[in-house]
């Protein structure tokens, strides 16, 4: 996964959602609430999905860099690949990645965030077009992605930044199926 940033800097910077609330809210602390979007780099790949990297900084503090506190998985849309609905058909949809940092709170993060996906089918078609630019624009300069990748890895090493999340390679997406399926094997042999 890469942010919709580093591919299309200007989208990112006038298009990402975020919410600021001043009290306390389902859950959530106050703060200024930023929906980051990282989408898949892999132009073989029909995961279709969208990762949603949820930062929180003090309402109104420009100054504050904001800590990450939740980091959401959704399937946007049904995938035209038969493995994809599969592995869709057996996870929520958004779920919580744990494999990242996240706050005591995240879960309440992730509903605020589907509740707003819910609330504006404006936004969900953004994360969509988002979606499509995204590969448009890798597929035109597919250059762009060595050049990403090795700024990423220069910045993680001077610890700038923190490492880019790939949580969705098809590897791990294989292996957190088989463990599923071993869970589910599990579960019924106890039966
Ligand atoms: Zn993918």
């Amino acid at each position: 996964m890469l942010s919709l940033h580093a591919v299309l800097p200007d989208v990112a910077d006038s298009e990402t959602r975020s919410l600021t609330s001043l009290k306390e809210y389902d859950g959530c602390p106050a703060g200024t609430y930023i929906f980051t979007e990282f989408y898949c780099e892999d132009l073989s790949c029909n995961c279709n999905r969208v990762m949603i990297k949820v930062y929180r900084t003090r309402p109104f503090d420009a100054n504050d860099p904001g800590e990450e506190v939740a980091t959401i998985s959704y399937a946007m849309s049904d995938s035209k690949d038969s493995y994809w609905n599969t592995v869709a058909e057996d996870m929520e949809n958004p779920f919580q990645d744990t494999f990242h940092k996240q706050a005591s709170y995240a879960d309440e993060v992730m509903y605020m965030w589907l509740a707003q996906c819910e609330a504006d089918p404006d936004y969900h078609d953004r994360l969509s077009r988002h979606h499509k630019a995204f590969r448009r624009e890798l597929k035109k300069n597919p250059h762009i992605l060595n050049g990403i990748e090795s700024m990423e890895k220069r910045e993680a090493k001077a610890k700038r930044l923190p490492s880019v999340p790939k949580p969705f390679s098809r590897k791990e997406m294989k292996q957190r199926d088989r463990q599923r399926q071993k869970f589910v094997q599990l579960q019924r042999g106890s039966r």
